[in-house]
C-alpha cells in the first residue's frame, strides 16, 4: 500500500492487447502487478503506431512487435440502425468480427473492476472526411480545408458545430451507454487541430502572445457555414472576428524580433479584441458540443460518468478547452500529463503545474484523475515520482497509459506505490 489512497487505479486497454495476449491475461496482469481496479477500452481512435511513443517493440506481446492502428474504426459491434447519416466503420483486419468492448466489460466485471470506454481524437476516418463527408469538415481563416498533420500526412477535421457530426457523436454515446454495462465514458476528441506548441514538450517555451495568437488563428480555427450559423445564434459576428484575425496575422508577420519585444497580455488583447472574442466563441462551441453529449449520458444512464481526457496541457483555452465552461458537463477530468518517459529533471514540477492548473481552471469541486505514463522510456523510479506527485496534488484516482508498451517492472512499480 502506497502513501496515498487512490479510489481508482485505471488503465487503458487496446483491442490488439486482448487479441494477442488474451483478455484474461491482460486483466490479470493489470490487477496483479499494478492493482488496477478499472479498465477502459480505447474503442475508437486515430491512426497511431504502437508502442507509443517511440518504443522499438512491444515488451510482452507474444504475436507482434508493433501495430499501426486503422484510422478511426470501432472496436465494438455498432448497429447501423442506431445511426443516421454517419455511422462508425469497423476494423478490416484481424480485429474484425469480435465485440472487444463486450469482452472487456464482461471480464472486468467478473474481477470486480470498473469498465469504461474512450473515444480518442478522431471519430471518422480521413477517407470519408476527404470525400463524402467533406461538407462536415472545418474551413480555415482563408476559406480552405483545415487539416491536422499526423505521421506526415494531412487529415481533414470534422466541425463540432456541424449538426451531422454532433448527431453522430450523440449516437455513439447513446449506443455504448445503453448496450454495454460501462461505468464511464472518457472523451479525448480533438476539437481543433492543435499546433505542436500546445503540447507538453513545449510547455516552457515562452511564446510571444501575438505569434501564438497568429499561429492559432491560421492553424486551429474553423469558419465553416455551420460555425457561421452557430455564431449567429450566439449573437457573435464571426465575419468581423475573421477580419480582425486576418489583420492580426499580418501584424505578426510585420513585427520584427518578436522574441525581444515585451508585450503584456493586456496590451495584446487591447490591440486585438477579435482574438479574445474568437477564443471565447471556440470555447463556447466546444462546451456546447460536450454539453449535448453529457445530456445523452445523463438521460439514458445517469450513473455513467462523463469524463474528459484533457490532453492539451499548456494553455488549453487556445485549443477550445475552457474549464469554467466545460465543468458542468463532466464528472471528472483526466489530466493527461505524461512526464514519466521524458527523462527530464523537473518532471514532478511539470506534472504539479499541470494538475494545479486543472484544479484552478475546472474549479476545486472537479474530480481530477492523474495520468501515469507506463510508456517506453519510463523507469520504475519515474513512475514512483509521478504517483507521489499525483498524491501530493490531491487527485482522487490515477489512470495508466498504455498497457501495450508497459514493461512489467513499470506495472509492478505502480503496484508498489498506489
Ligand atoms: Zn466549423
Amino acid at each position: 500500500m502506497g502513501k496515498y489512497q487512490f479510489h481508482e487505479i485505471g488503465a487503458s486497454v487496446y483491442a490488439w492487447d486482448m487479441h494477442d495476449e488474451g483478455v484474461e491475461t491482460v486483466l490479470d496482469n493489470l490487477k496483479n502487478m499494478a492493482h488496477v481496479n478499472s479498465v477502459y477500452l480505447v474503442a475508437l481512435m486515430h491512426e497511431e503506431r504502437h508502442p507509443w511513443p517511440d518504443g522499438l517493440a512491444f515488451p510482452h506481446n507474444p504475436v507482434r512487435r508493433e501495430y499501426v492502428t486503422e484510422d478511426s474504426v470501432a472496436y465494438w459491434k455498432a448497429d447501423r440502425g442506431h445511426y443516421g447519416r454517419i455511422a462508425p466503420a469497423g476494423p478490416t483486419n484481424f480485429l474484425k468480427g469480435t465485440d472487444w468492448l463486450e469482452l472487456l466489460v464482461k471480464e472486468a466485471k467478473k474481477r470486480g473492476m470498473k469498465a469504461g470506454v474512450e473515444f480518442s481524437h478522431t471519430l471518422i476516418d480521413s477517407r470519408r472526411l476527404n470525400h463524402e463527408l467533406a461538407d462536415v469538415c472545418q474551413v480555415d481563416l482563408y476559406g480552405n480545408p483545415l487539416v491536422r498533420t499526423h505521421i506526415g500526412e494531412h487529415h481533414r477535421v470534422p466541425c463540432m458545430n456541424h449538426p451531422d457530426f454532433l448527431e453522430y457523436a450523440k449516437n455513439l454515446y447513446a449506443e455504448v451507454v445503453t448496450e454495454y454495462d460501462v461505468d464511464y465514458v472518457l472523451n479525448c476528441i480533438m476539437p481543433y487541430p492543435a499546433p505542436a506548441s500546445y503540447l507538453l514538450t513545449e510547455y516552457d517555451a515562452e511564446h510571444h502572445p501575438l505569434r501564438r495568437a497568429a499561429e492559432t488563428a491560421v492553424r486551429a480555427g474553423c469558419f465553416c457555414p455551420a460555425c457561421r450559423a452557430k455564431a449567429g445564434e450566439m449573437g457573435v459576428d464571426l465575419e468581423a472576428i475573421r477580419d480582425g484575425l486576418l489583420a492580426l496575422v499580418e501584424d505578426a508577420k510585420r513585427e520584427p524580433a518578436l522574441e525581444e519585444t515585451n508585450v503584456s497580455l493586456v496590451e495584446f488583447l487591447m490591440n486585438h479584441k477579435a482574438f479574445e472574442q474568437w477564443i471565447s466563441f471556440k470555447c463556447a462551441s466546444v462546451a456546447a458540443f460536450h454539453g449535448k453529449l453529457h445530456d445523452v449520458i445523463k438521460r439514458l444512464r445517469p450513473k455513467v460518468e462523463n469524463r474528459l481526457n484533457l490532453y492539451v496541457t499548456s494553455h488549453p483555452e487556445y485549443a477550445g478547452f475552457w474549464g469554467k465552461a466545460l465543468a458542468p458537463s463532466f464528472d471528472a477530468v483526466r489530466v493527461c500529463c505524461y512526464t514519466e518517459h521524458l527523462g527530464i529533471a523537473d518532471a514532478a514540477e511539470k506534472k504539479r503545474r499541470v494538475l494545479s492548473s486543472a484544479a484552478r481552471s475546472f474549479g476545486p469541486g472537479m474530480n481530477r484523475i492523474g495520468a501515469i505514463g507506463v510508456l517506453p522510456g519510463a523507469t520504475a523510479e519515474s513512475v514512483k515520482e509521478g504517483i507521489l506527485t499525483c498524491g501530493e496534488c490531491g487527485v482522487s484516482s490515477i489512470m495508466l497509459g498504455h498497457y501495450d508498451g508497459a514493461e512489467s517492472e513499470l506495472l509492478k512499480a505502480v503496484g508498489r506505490w498506489v
